[in-house]
């Protein structure tokens, strides 16, 4: 298995982390919910961790104040209309500074750079996670969507220029966690665990209706408003179980998917002797983080401790993925393969952003992504040029669609 040939590969030595020595890290989506995490993070071990570079798309206000307090080598912003603050904010400090996205492109490629947290949403990691590949550096993965876009292609990268991914998703955390030490023996299955959201429970009567505020309201994580808004529709497990074939090498039906509210277990990995082990603790995004940064040594934290007498019960259900049908769809195009994933990617996060304009009701998320991916051109076997154009072709359908 891939996985476990992958740990096997990495699991060369256990340096306590006094003995670490000190990553540089870049970090593109700084400003972010998973962003400011890792500066968090980063300003708790700076024995540790240092910051190369910072790039955010339109918040330069926290650029600019992050890049006063981590002095990284180079800053990047995305929205070139908000460059000459970046430039003003940072005149006379030794921070190389840079507009556009293709900068991100260069800025991962920095040769201080030990690790980069692709921290930014959406298609838009795509570019810059190859640049860094190609660049040899390791990848702290929290943007799934380069997985669930271009999978086979990054990681056939990743192989080709031996870099290591560490995912950040906490599922994948998780499963990642749960193969330590079990490098030889192959994976029945996963589990990947799904809190079901703010409209768990809910049927479509109910979900007629749902405003985007309902939906930007999630139980038990603060995350940007993408992911939020995939978590309400079920599809960030989509996309997470798309993400988990890539990273794990693993057949669809490898992979199953249970609702567990209370989001204590992580994941669970299941093995061919029946045996299951699971990765456990409070929510909270910092710890997926520093594993994935800190990677192999267990970083020490001050963050809360689970305590099983707060949880006298932990439950389990089936997802509902008849009202929920993202779900059901993206292990539809997972097993169809090629350009579909892509596709349905494309269409996703153009129904997201129309729904949080007031455009499409929450509903029509998932009835649009539906009608994108029949207008699909399929390719069996994409490379990146196809890739490309699927995005463009069903971003554009995504947007002129009338349901
Ligand atoms: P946020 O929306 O909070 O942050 C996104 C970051 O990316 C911001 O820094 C933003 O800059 C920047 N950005 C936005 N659009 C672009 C663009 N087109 N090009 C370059 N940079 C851009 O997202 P999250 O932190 O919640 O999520 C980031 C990624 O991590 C996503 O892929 C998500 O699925 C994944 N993830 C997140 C989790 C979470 O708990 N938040 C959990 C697991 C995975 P600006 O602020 O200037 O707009
Ligand atoms: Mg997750």
């Amino acid at each position: 298995m891939l996985a476990n040939n992958t740990i096997a590969s990495i699991v060369k030595h256990n340096p306590k982390p006094s003995t670490m020595r000190k990553k540089k890290v870049a970090i593109l989506g700084a400003t972010g919910s998973i962003g400011t995490q890792a500066l968090d993070v980063i300003r708790e071990n700076p024995h540790l961790f240092e910051v190369s570079v910072l790039t955010a798309q339109n918040n330069v206000e926290l650029l600019v104040s992050q890049s006063l307090e981590f002095s990284p080598k180079m800053v990047v912003i995305g929205n070139k209309e908000k460059y000459s603050t970046l430039k003003s904010g940072l005149s006379g400090k030794d921070i190389t500074v840079a507009q556009g996205n293709e900068a991100l492109n260069d800025a991962v490629t920095l040769s201080e750079i030990d690790i980069v947290l692709t921290a930014l949403v959406g298609y838009a990691g795509l570019k810059p996670t190859i640049a860094a590949i190609k660049a040899k550096k390791d990848i702290a993965l929290a943007n799934k969507e380069t997985l669930v876009v271009a999978g086979n292609l990054v990681m056939q990268l990743a192989k080709e220029n031996q870099v290591h991914i560490h995912p950040v998703d906490s599922e994948h955390s998780a499963i990642y966690q749960c193969l330590l030490g079990e490098e030889q023996n192959p994976i029945e299955k996963i589990i990947l665990t799904a809190s079901g959201g703010p409209f768990r429970g809910k049927d479509k009567k109910i979900l007629k209706d749902a405003t985007k505020e309902q939906a930007l309201k999630h139980p038990n994580w603060d995350m940007g408003a993408k992911i939020t808004i995939d978590s309400a529709s079920l599809m960030n497990k989509g996309l997470e179980v798309i993400e988990a074939k890539w990273l794990f090498d693993l057949k669809p039906e490898q992979i199953d998917v249970i609702v567990h509210p209370q989001s204590i277990i992580h994941s669970m990995v299941q093995f061919e002797d029946g045996s299951i082990k699971a990765q456990m603790g409070l929510p909270d995004m910092k710890l997926p983080i520093v594993f994935a940064l800190g990677y192999p040594s267990r970083v020490p934290t001050s963050f809360e401790r689970f305590d099983f007498s707060n949880y006298p019960s932990l439950t389990f259900e089936k997802p509902d993925t008849e009202t929920f049908s993202n779900l059901k769809l993206a292990f539809e195009t997972l097993k169809a393969g090629g350009n579909l994933p892509c596709a349905l990617n494309a269409a996703n996060e153009v129904a997201v952003q129309r729904f949080l304009n007031d455009e499409i009701k929450f509903l029509q998320i998932a009835q649009l992504n539906e009608k994108c991916l029949e207008l699909i051109d399929f390719v069996k076997n994409p490379v990146l040029e196809d890739y490309i154009r699927t995005d463009e072709k069903i971003r554009k359908k995504a947007a002129e669609i009338n349901l």
